[in-house]
């Protein structure tokens, strides 16, 4: 028998795994990339991509754990700086992960992947796909993936309006890679600082092209001092986050003393709305394409669930075409997959939007008690790797005061 052909745009996180899943599954798979590896490695830096374990265990499925000796970040940890009281923390607490996460610059992992995807007898093409070369796919292949990110060509999938709750950018989002941060005291991890009103900033070790580094990832609201950084050149940017953590995070800025830019191309700006969209695109020829990854649902960055989600969309695609044996991938079938996926990404979507409102009291209320409550620093901490979890105890004030009064009952 002949080996099902597929074809997938995009040779970004969701791409490259499911292609490579499938190749090892049998299927003869073509990766359309719209950029060589080499302008990857010394192109722009896109994502801070922190994935947790259970990401990370679809990496290893696949033999995709290339970066054993990456820094680890092994912990989150939680601080609130209400602006108005500047240097104080009005809640701060930290736990340890069940299971490490790690950060491996997009620049290496890609480029990384590609070279494997073919070694390992996939097919890979270089052009940005149009619709004109969909139709040249959907011809050839009996299934066509679009898992092309943020690319232009995802505005062929409708936004889905009844699952969309945002329609504009919800923060001016800012990424600077260093050398030379003062590791955190302790253990490894997350630090995330809620500014009310101005704007996030989280911080973790990584790996880059230029070895180890921390990425400092920083979401102001729009309007606010952390909406700051148009026309910046890199020096300035590195200046513009160091501005922000002396005025409202001193304690992150004293960490910061002696760093630099780890190149000129580790700094990021941009600013997108959180976008849910219908998972079939139909062609001029009435030919369907799935979407997938951050093409059908794309998360603002604040929870840093992007990659996690990649990778959970990719192993759930991979999951059922191979499931679906001989046969046709009608649209049932691609309609299928997607709400199969969703079942899992609403979740993900609905806690990002949790976290990019202004923190309801029930969640500040929460949020304070894992102070004095490791339980709750800690299941909070871990639902970063299974954000479903937050349904049942974060995500409702019932939920939250149901979760709370359990605490009670045990003393
Ligand atoms: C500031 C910021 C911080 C982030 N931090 C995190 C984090 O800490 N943790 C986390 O999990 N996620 C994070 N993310 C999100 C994460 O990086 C993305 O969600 C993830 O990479 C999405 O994977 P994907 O496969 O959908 O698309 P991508 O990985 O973006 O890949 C899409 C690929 O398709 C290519 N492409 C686009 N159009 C075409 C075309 N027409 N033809 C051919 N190729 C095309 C692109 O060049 C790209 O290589 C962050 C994102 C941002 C913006």
């Amino acid at each position: 028998m002949t080996s099902r052909s597929i074809t997938i745009v995009g040779a970004g996180h969701s791409g490259l795994q499911l292609a490579i899943g499938l190749l090892d599954a049998g299927y003869d798979v073509t990766l359309i990339s719209n950029r060589t590896p080499e302008q990857l490695r010394n192109g722009p830096i896109a994502s801070s991509q922190c994935m947790f374990d259970a990401a990370r265990g679809h990496e290893r499925d696949l033999g995709l754990d290339l970066w054993p000796d990456a820094p680890t970040v092994d912990g989150i940890s939680f601080t609130v700086a209400p602006p108005q009281a500047q240097g104080i923390k009005a809640t701060s607490w930290a736990h340890r992960l069940d299971a490490p996460a790690q950060s491996v610059d997009q620049r290496l992992k890609f480029p990384a992947f590609m070279e494997l995807f073919e070694a390992r007898g996939g097919t890979l093409i270089y052009e940005e796909a149009g619709v004109h070369d969909l139709e040249r796919y959907a011809a050839k292949s009996e299934l066509v993936l679009v898992a092309a990110g943020k690319g232009e060509i995802a505005q062929l999938f409708e936004r889905d309006s009844g699952r969309s709750q945002h329609a504009e950018p919800q923060r001016a989002l800012a990424l600077t890679y260093v050398h030379g941060m003062r590791p955190r005291e302790e253990f490894s991890a997350v630090n995330f600082n809620l500014i009310p009103g101005v704007g996030e900033y989280f911080v973790f070790p990584a790996l880059t092209v230029t070895g180890p580094c921390e990425i400092m990832v920083l979401e102001g609201l729009p309007g606010s001092d952390m909406d700051s950084w148009k026309g910046l050149g890199p020096e300035e940017h590195l200046e513009n986050s160091l501005r922000i953590l002396r005025t409202y995070l001193p304690w992150e800025a004293e960490r910061c003393t002696d760093v630099q830019l780890t190149d000129p191309n580790g700094v990021l700006q941009g600013r997108y709305p959180p976008t849910v969209r219908h998972p079939l695109a139909t062609l001029p020829s009435g030919a369907t394409v799935l979407g997938m990854a951050d093409v059908v649902v794309l998360n603002d960055p604040i929870t840093g669930q992007g990659s996690n989600n990649a990778a959970k969309c990719a192993a759930a695609y991979l999951d059922g075409i191979v499931g679906r044996g001989d046969r046709a991938y009608d649209d049932a079938f691609k309609r299928g997959l997607f709400e199969d996926y969703w079942t899992y990404a609403k979740h993900v979507v609905a806690w990002t939007n949790t976290m990019l409102a202004p923190p309801a009291p029930h969640a500040l209320q929460v949020l304070g008690a894992a102070q004095e409550n490791a339980a709750i620093a800690k299941r909070f901490a871990n639902g970063f790797d299974h954000p479903p979890d937050f349904a049942d105890w974060f995500m409702s004030e019932e939920a939250a005061a149901a979760y709370l009064v359990s605490f009670e009952s045990e003393r």
